[in-house]
This record gives structure tokens, C-alpha cells and sequence, in this order.
């Protein structure tokens, strides 16, 4: 298969063929995010593309599940996407779902009835990256929308008729600042109502804003106990129901992951252990991204 640079995926799709239709990240802007540092944001030739998925088909045979790269493909114009939808159908008859990275701006840029035909083509699942619903804070990592934004483009997503999977993540307004963060992004998560929410954790990566201002003391990271804090806010505060909830991520401090409500009184137990010292945490050594 052929890739430029780095790829990633939601820990979910590690069965999914990996299909790159774009190289990057359209907004590349993120000052915690250095995915894509490495990488100059273009759209890969639709005859590339097409190439790509016949060389799967003659490598893998028939797949069941497709992720589209990179950072952010739903920024690819929609005629291409549909096109790319309908080939991909075409050439794995087995096929049953195909997600995707999606960005809030370019979510935006989507009327509802273009994220509906998107989804009626085979689009089946988009992972926002919400991040927090703290309107200042949104626009302090430079995140592309305010609060409004985001909440506006999960809400298309989810009405088109996606199955809409939102990440948020841990300790993002440093060290202090997290009721306020955890708060906003329990409400707006509350609005949006995702099906799925994975909560990671800030882990501080190097050629990024955010490390440098750590670097120079101007931003502090949480505590692990504040980050357990932070987690038990949310999964108080959560009323989505039923909500698939994660928080098992390699960034995370206490793994956590099942379906709330039902859930709520044995993670909160779980988390007070782990507050009161009782339950073994992941080591620092061992988070990464
Ligand atoms: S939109 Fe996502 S991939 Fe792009 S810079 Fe921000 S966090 Fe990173």
C-alpha cells in the first residue's frame, strides 16, 4: 500500500483498511496537536486515490471496513468523496462501513444535505474531535471554531445520520483550569449527543505550542489526580443515554470503558479508588499518545 508519512487512526479501526485521501490535516493549527507537523496539508489525486483502493483489493481481497486518512478527509470536495464511496462499495462487496476523521471546519463547509448524501453513499461513522466545550479555551489551542461551531457541526454530523464518535481531552486547560473545561464539555456533549465519546488524556508533544509553553512556564499539566478528577466529573456529569463511553487510551491514567448510564456507579467507585490510592495507575513512563 502507499502512504505519505506517518498514518493514524481511532483505536477502533485497527481492523480497517486504511485508505489516505488526503495527506494531513487541513487545519493543522491545534497548538496541543503534532500529528501532522511532518506533513504539508494537499489532497491526493483522485486517480491515486482510485489506484490505491484496486491494489487493496488485489493485496487484502474483499475488506469489511474502511478508515479514510488523514486528519481530516471529510475536507475533500464532496463529488470526490462520493466518488471514492461509490468505488470502494463497488470493488469490496463485503464491505459494511467506511469512517473518517472530521474536523469541525471543514464539517462546516458541508451543507446538512451534503453530509446526508455522504452518509447515504456509505459514510457511516465521523470522529470529531470536540476536544472541550469551553468557548475560551477552544480558541486558546486554536481549534478553528468556538463552542457554537462545534457544537453546530456535531449536530450535522449526528443529524446526517452518522454515527457520530467525539473525543475529548483530559487536562487540556492545565493544571487549575479543569471544572470549567470538564464542565462546558460534559454540557456540550449533553447537546450533541454523540453515540460514542472517548476521553484521552494531554500528553505534551514536542514541535507543538503547547510543549513550548510548558517549556516556559506557561502552562502547567495536571496532576494524574487531577486528571482522575476531571474524568469523574464528566462520567457524573454525562447524561447521553445510552452513551458508549471510553477512556481506556494509552494517554489514561485508569481504564476505563462500557455504556452509560449503566456503567456510572462502578466507574465512579473505580475512580475514587484510584483517588484514594486504593487502584494501581498506569505508570507515567507507559502514556504516550
Ligand atoms: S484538527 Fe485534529 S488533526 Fe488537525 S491539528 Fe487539530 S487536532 Fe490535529
Amino acid at each position: 500500500m502507499r502512504y505519505e508519512g506517518t498514518i493514524y487512526r481511532p483505536p477502533g479501526e485497527w481492523k480497517s483498511y486504511l485508505l489516505q485521501v488526503t495527506v494531513g490535516c487541513s487545519h493543522n493549527a491545534c497548538t496541543f496537536c503534532g500529528m501532522y507537523k511532518d506533513k504539508r496539508y494537499h489532497v491526493r489525486p483522485l486517480s491515486d486515490v482510485m489506484e490505491d483502493i484496486q491494489m487493496a483489493r488485489a493485496y487484502y481481497g474483499d475488506v469489511r471496513r474502511v478508515f479514510l486518512c488523514d486528519g481530516d478527509a471529510i475536507a475533500l470536495p464532496t463529488g470526490d468523496l462520493l466518488a471514492i464511496l461509490r468505488a470502494l462499495y463497488e470493488t469490496f462487496p463485503a464491505l459494511e462501513r467506511v469512517t473518517t476523521y472530521a474536523g469541525p471546519e471543514s464539517t462546516l463547509e458541508k451543507t446538512p444535505e451534503e453530509l446526508r448524501t455522504l452518509r447515504e453513499a456509505g459514510l457511516t461513522r465521523a470522529y470529531l474531535g470536540l476536544e472541550t466545550g469551553n468557548d475560551a479555551l477552544l480558541k486558546a489551542v486554536c481549534k478553528g471554531v468556538d463552542a457554537a461551531g462545534m457544537l453546530e457541526a456535531g449536530v450535522r454530523l449526528r443529524q446526517a445520520g452518522m454515527d457520530l464518535w467525539v473525543m475529548v481531552l483530559l487536562g487540556l486547560a492545565g493544571s487549575g483550569g479543569g471544572t470549567r473545561h470538564i464542565l462546558d464539555t460534559a454540557a456540550m456533549v449533553n447537546e450533541m449527543r454523540p453515540r460514542h465519546l472517548s476521553a484521552l488524556s494531554l500528553i505534551l508533544q514536542p514541535g507543538t505550542v503547547l510543549y513550548r509553553d510548558w517549556k516556559a512556564g506557561r502552562f502547567t499539566p495536571v496532576t494524574a489526580r487531577e486528571s482522575l478528577e476531571e474524568v469523574r466529573l464528566l462520567v457524573e456529569k454525562l447524561t447521553v443515554d445510552p452513551l458508549h463511553f471510553t477512556c481506556d487510551h494509552a494517554s489514561n491514567y485508569l481504564p476505563l470503558k462500557g455504556t452509560l448510564p449503566d456503567r456510572r456507579e462502578e466507574f465512579l467507585t473505580a475512580l475514587d479508588g484510584a483517588l484514594a490510592g486504593d487502584v494501581a495507575l498506569r505508570p507515567e513512563w507507559s502514556r504516550g499518545v
